[in-house]
């Protein structure tokens, strides 16, 4: 297929592809600039193999530098600016890309010659490179690792296909309008931001990019310019809602989509969207699936709240007998992790049905309700508990700020709940606990309360069970 670049600054030119709040850029801008940005990659020989690591907050450098690795052909590696060296160290050494491009702002002294900063590529002025014609529906335009919530971050391999289909199913269900603008307040290097810059290319559509979230700031983006559309993950929902809570004016008359994912979230947030006319769409999706597969539509947002809907187009979906995790067919599914050919085949069935590691359940009107990862899931005296549900009923508990669930071995019921509380002030289990079983059946109360000052989150802001389990299990046994 054509280049979306080059060919978007054919149909399209004078539109706005990328807007940060100082500089609009048009498709005709950008694919020109993007030539003169891989000439300097060239020159600096970035282009001698074919992958290229970027470092970057939701830059407009970062994104044009970004473009101009795809647009040349080549694989972008994505890396979270959050991990530490050795991490970092970790996925070079198994994406091994020529070079690894850094936004000025988060150089460290650590770096190498690999690394080369922003603004010394944008300074040079070596000849302009053609942008390739045409895209390879099979070739890999990004690596992104998964955010390693349950364990070592793998690196997806997210073909222009996988992109291609997941911004084309999206579009089926919200639509696609001429006057869009999607706003990116997500990690570009994760995939709820990546996928709006490859939509925008896709549909000619403006993307509004903010380097970093901060809900003063995004509320009055969304006051005052003309966005339409916003991503956003739970915890910047919820701050969203704090700021309506205070202010009286209304979100611009364009505003139309605030896309929900990445984690679960619990009813009340939900209903509060309701009570301020928020229409949130909610998603599930993974980076293994580009993005969303399963979303919500307008219609429905208001009966089946708690649902992540329906899957969408191009999608299948079925639930596995009798664990009832999730399977999928999807062509925005990933063709594997990066030198771990046998991975992907081990999340598969012989007839191609990928386990996501998630459970669920679908109601009479097929609408899918996420229970929460089988890895997390605490099997009490035969009974199934998800800490999703247990921390969903706490966080109306007063003063509870932020919980987590786990699961402890138990000699009489194989494993029992334990929480893990956040809280400004000192909490009496015995209420707790009297709480719980006003609102939880017995068995799903925890058995105990440990008040913490911050629970374990990786970088995407989800809570690391694993690391809470095993300081339980050091606990218990030294
Ligand atoms: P890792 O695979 O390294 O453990 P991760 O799965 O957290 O990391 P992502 O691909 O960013 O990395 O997250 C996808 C996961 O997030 C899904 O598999 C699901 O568990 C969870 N998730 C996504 N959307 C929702 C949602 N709407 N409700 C509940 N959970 C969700
Ligand atoms: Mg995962």
């Amino acid at each position: 297929m054509d280049n979306w670049i080059t060919k978007q600054a054919a149909l399209i030119p004078n539109r706005i592809a990328v807007d940060n709040g100082r500089q609009k850029l048009t498709f005709k801008y950008l694919a020109a600039k993007l030539m003169q940005l891989s000439g300097n990659l060239n020159q600096l020989g970035a282009l001698s193999g074919n992958r290229i690591a970027i470092m970057t907050k939701n830059s407009l450098l970062g994104y044009q530098l970004a473009l101009a690795v795809l647009g040349s052909g080549q694989t972008i590696v994505w890396l979270n600016w959050r991990l530490a060296d050795d991490e970092i160290r970790r996925q070079l050494n198994d994406s091994r890309p020529t070079r690894c491009l850094v936004d000025d702002s988060l150089w460290r002294d650590s770096f190498d010659d690999k690394f080369v900063k922003f603004s010394q590529i944008y300074h040079m002025k070596a000849k302009p490179l053609k942008l390739v014609t045409q895209f390879d529906p099979n070739a890999v335009a990004s690596i992104m690792y998964t955010s390693g919530t349950t364990g070592q971050p793998k690196g997806v391999l997210q073909t222009i296909h996988n992109h291609f289909s997941s911004a084309i199913a999206s579009s089926l269900n919200l639509g696609v309008m001429p006057n869009d603008e999607w706003l990116c307040a997500v990690p570009i290097f994760h995939i709820s931001g990546f996928s709006i810059i490859m939509r925008g290319l896709v549909y000619g559509m403006t993307v509004r990019l903010v380097p970093h979230f901060d809900a003063q700031s995004i509320d009055k983006i969304l006051r005052t310019e003309p966005v339409t559309t916003i991503s956003v993950v739970p915890y910047m929902l919820k701050k969203l809602l704090n700021l309506r809570d205070r202010h009286s004016g209304n979100y611009n008359s364009k505003f139309r989509c605030m896309l929900l994912g990445g984690g679960p979230i619990d009813r009340q947030t939900l209903t509060r969207c309701q009570t301020y006319h928020i229409p949130v769409v909610q998603s599930y999706g993974m980076t293994e699936t580009c993005s969303q597969i399963v979303a919500l539509n307008d219609e429905d947002a208001a009966t089946k709240i708690g649902s992540v809907g329906k899957p969408l187009f191009l999608t299948q979906l079925r639930l596995a007998d009798p664990s009832h995790e999730i399977l999928l067919k999807t062509p925005a599914l990933t063709p594997g992790y990066l030198n771990r050919p046998k991975a992907l085949n081990k999340k598969k069935t012989a007839d191609g049905w990928y386990h996501t590691g998630d459970i669920g359940y679908l109601d009479a009107d097929g609408f899918l309700y996420i229970d929460g990862r089988i890895d997390d899931m605490i099997i009490s005296g035969g009974e199934n508990i998800f800490p999703d549900e247990i921390e969903s009923v706490y966080l109306s508990y007063p003063g509870i700020k932020e919980i987590a669930v786990v699961g402890i071995e138990s000699a009489e019921w194989g494993q029992s709940p334990v929480a893990f509380v956040v809280s400004e002030k000192s909490l009496s289990t015995q209420s707790l606990m009297t709480f719980g079983r006003r609102h939880l059946a017995h068995y799903k109360v925890p058995r105990q309360f440990y008040q913490v000052d911050h629970l374990p989150m990786n970088a995407g802001g989800k809570i690391q069970r694993f690391k809470l389990k095993k300081w339980l299990a050091e606990k218990t046994t030294g």
